[in-house]
């Protein structure tokens, strides 16, 4: 998932990129409210409403005139009159500095989960790819896919949260019910699996040194 983060005050953007990055996300950082309108192909806004050329509500009410991408107000703002403002602007959540990581990680996938509803009818979209929990029958395309079940339940763990990297250790924990140092190679071979029977090696992207996700082609 690609983020754009809009925000000029540098200590406070690139510990954020980072942070966002070793958590999987792809991250882009602008520093001005033009950058953040001319900028493109991203999933997640976190706007920063004090910025040097444009107003903070201003560049939110024009995303959002733009398009339906979640926007997340990061504000040092707190009183609530500011809030209002920037949830009636379109904005889908706000957070207020100093805020926690892991705060903020959370507030991310509340806000993909509303927006981006990935379940239908009980089954889990993304893209062409379907999966049922209740039948346990995936579909690409319309086309039965056969899993064995581990490689069933190792596809369900990963589009839990499509394009957000799912550790090792937590596949490991979460399909086999056991620590990945035991089975860290097992799990890469059900990865190999199920690349194959996708026909596309992108679905499962491979992050280097933490785990996988639901690529992007998703
Ligand atoms: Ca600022």
């Amino acid at each position: 998932m690609n983020v754009l983060v809009v925000e000029d005050d540098a200590t406070i953007a690139e510990p954020l990129a980072s942070g966002l990055r070793r958590r999987g996300y792809d991250v882009v950082v602008v520093a001005t409210g033009h950058a953040a309108l001319a900028a493109d192909g991203y999933d997640l806004v976190l706007l920063d409403l004090g910025l040097p050329d444009i107003d903070g509500y201003d560049v939110c009410r024009q995303l959002r005139e733009r398009s339906e991408v979640p926007i997340i107000v990061v504000t040092a703002r707190g009183d609530e009159a500011d809030r209002v403002i920037g949830l009636e602007l379109g904005a889908d959540d706000y957070i207020v500095k100093p805020f926690g990581f892991r705060e903020l990680v959370a507030r991310i996938r509340a806000v993909t989960r509303r927006v981006q509803p990935r379940v239908e009818n009980g089954q889990r979209r993304v893209g062409p790819l379907t999966l049922d929990p209740r039948t346990r029958r995936v579909h690409l395309d319309g086309r039965e896919i056969e899993l064995t079940p581990k490689e069933f339940d190792l596809l369900a763990a990963l589009m839990e949260e499509p394009g957000v990297v799912v550790s090792r250790r937590r596949l490991a924990e979460q399909v086999w019910e056991s620590t990945w140092y035991t089975h860290s190679r097992t799990v890469d071979v059900h990865v190999g699996a199920l690349r194959r029977k996708l026909g596309d090696a992108a679905w499962v992207e491979t992050v280097r040194g933490i785990g996988f996700r639901l690529g992007r082609s998703a």
